[in-house]
């Protein structure tokens, strides 16, 4: 029985290996292929970002910030020690040495707190500096008290004795709240990064829109299931200033598509949907009127239902509770209270799509949550991924980069779920029982392996693998001499399609054998015609 590795990948995270990474590779040089043809640039942002970008830019109240999100302090590790220090410090106040104790450790993490905020490696807020000083002060009490001599037992009158407990563990609790770095986290999406460094880069000053794409991991500490990770991978792309013409909606739609059609991925279904914009007019009115109508059968709808009536009513629209559906569908439609504006660009948005000639469904139930996401937003499935079928969510935000501090800026993007679409292709290869000559099914075997035998017949390998990988044919090269028979034998465990069998009988004669494993038949070749053989294949 294989016995239980003592280091494992963590919860949600996982190794992706051979064979499976020819495919990922294969969708990510798609990605590049067909994106290119679209006019979008690929841009690489760093996976870590402070933790206020996301909370502001994907929602204070999103599951993804409140819950989700891996964030840690980023701080110097001597002063997140010293801090450990003081938090583990077992107090018992009727201990001089306990006492001593403590107070080198709140002194050691003083002190070295004092001169992060001095280089302003430690960033602080006028709160910080405020909450410091209170600390500084109570440090100057707690020292007072204690400076007992340290070789005498400590001299416990009762009030003493009580301001020392009660000093310590103040400063204990206290020192939790001080701030010794900056918060950041694990991106848990991209758009934000792509904004910032929109603003970050002066970006505005380049002719517009900046057509951005990237992929790369996401982290969410979600509950891992199939198709959910809590290290995942997305490929998305964002269109930044300029107009929000519908046909950049529509484009924008119609290049996943092509991407997902160059890949030959098979039951994509596009869902698209308008949600107004965040004005009284349009979706806050639509609101309302929804708060109205769901307070009216609020005692038949469940309790996450019933709570989001107050906080976020749209998303009482994705509920996926069976006896709540038929209530929903009686719910008034978005379509139905979109301003005159927002309307004739969702229509204009759909004749856009019509001439691209790509197919898509409505649904109004189609919504998102914050008040930057406005007007188009669109969903699609994929196959073969059981309750988890979304490949790909966008929309429009046009007031996103706004929000971050930069200018007013136009956007749209979307993300498409890189591991789900991999799975959904996986899906597909096993149910067409002709997987072998799916063009997904790369492999990684050698073509030749190279049995040589012999010092010269050594050096005479070398020479031939080299020229061989040159044109881009793989080649598998013992390291060390082995008997003919098992270097076939191997050879055919690697699954490669031919031997080259080379001994220094070969290299004299200048004759070598090529040996096509799977019928056994041999010929014999020079080495230029070995060369000119298996760069035609
Ligand atoms: P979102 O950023 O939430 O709009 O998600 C966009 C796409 O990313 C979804 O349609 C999924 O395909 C994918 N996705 C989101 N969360 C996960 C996850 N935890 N694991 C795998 N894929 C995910």
């Amino acid at each position: 029985m294989a016995t239980k590795a003592k280091f494992q990948a963590i919860r949600g995270t996982r190794d992706l290996l051979p064979p499976e990474t020819a495919l990922w590779n294969h969708v990510e040089q798609t990605v590049h292929e067909v994106f290119r043809t679209f006019g979008f640039g690929e841009i690489r942002p760093p996976i870590v970002e402070t933790t206020e970008l996301f909370s502001r830019a994907v929602g204070q109240e999103s599951d993804v910030v409140q819950k989700e999100m891996y964030i840690f302090e980023d701080a110097r590790g001597e002063l997140w020690q010293a801090r450990e220090n003081v938090r583990n410090c077992f107090f018992r106040p009727h201990e001089n040495s306990s006492v001593q104790v403590l107070r080198g450790f709140l002194g050691d993490f003083q002190s070295r707190l004092q001169a992060g905020l001095q280089s302003r490696e430690v960033e602080h807020d006028a709160g910080q500096t405020q909450f410091y000083q209170y600390f500084s002060q109570g440090m100057e009490y707690f020292s007072k008290l204690t400076s007992n001599d340290p070789d005498l037992p400590l001299q416990i009158h009762g009030k003493v004795l009580e301001e020392i407990e009660r000093m310590g563990a103040f400063l204990k609790n206290a020192i939790v709240g001080v701030r010794i770095g900056t918060f950041v986290a694990l991106r848990p999406e991209a758009t934000a990064s792509v904004c910032r460094a929109y603003i970050e880069h002066n970006m505005q000053q380049l002719p517009q829109p900046v057509k951005l794409y990237y992929m790369g991991p996401m982290f969410r500490r979600e509950r891992p299931q199939k198709g959910r990770y809590r290290q995942f991978y997305q490929i998305g792309a964002e269109v930044l200033g300029g107009t929000d013409a519908p046909a950049i909606d529509a484009e924008v739609i119609e290049m996943v598509m092509t991407f997902f059609d160059r890949l030959g991925l098979e039951g994509v279904e596009l869902s698209i949907n308008s949600i107004g914009h965040a004005a009284d007019n349009c979706r806050r009115g639509y609101v309302e009127t929804l708060r109205a109508e769901l307070n009216k059968v609020k005692d038949k709808l469940g309790a996450d239902s019933r709570r989001r009536i107050d906080t976020n009513a749209l998303r009482v629209l994705d509920s996926k509770l069976e006896h709540e559906q038929p209530i929903i569908a009686r719910l008034p439609k978005i379509a139905d209270h979109l301003c005159d504006e927002c309307a004739s660009h969702y229509a204009r948005v759909k004749k856009e799509l019509d001439l691209r000639d790509v197919k898509y469904v409505e649904n109004w139930r189609l919504v998102r949550g914050l008040d930057y996401y406005m007007r188009t937003t669109f969903e699609i499935t994929a196959r073969g991924l059981g309750s988890q079928n979304a490949v790909c969510g966008g929309g429009r935000y046009d007031g996103l980069v706004e929000l971050l501090g930069g200018p007013p800026t136009k956007g749209i993007g979307f993300a498409i779920g890189e591991d789900r679409l991999i799975l959904s292709l996986q899906e597909q290869t096993k149910a067409h029982s002709s997987s072998e000559s799916s063009p997904l099914a790369t492999s990684h075997s050698p073509r030749l392996y190279i049995a040589w035998m012999g010092q010269n017949a050594y050096a005479a390998a070398i020479r031939a693998a080299r020229n061989l990988r040159a044109a881009g044919i793989s080649v598998e090269l013992p390291p060390a001499e082995q008997k003919f028979g098992k270097a076939l034998e191997r050879a055919s465990k690697l699954n490669a399609k031919f031997a080259l069998i080379l001994g220094d009988n070969e290299v004299t004669s200048g004759e070598w054998a090529l040996k096509t494993l799977a019928d056994g038949t041999q010929q014999k070749l020079s080495e230029s015609q070995l060369l000119d053989f298996l760069k035609r294949l």
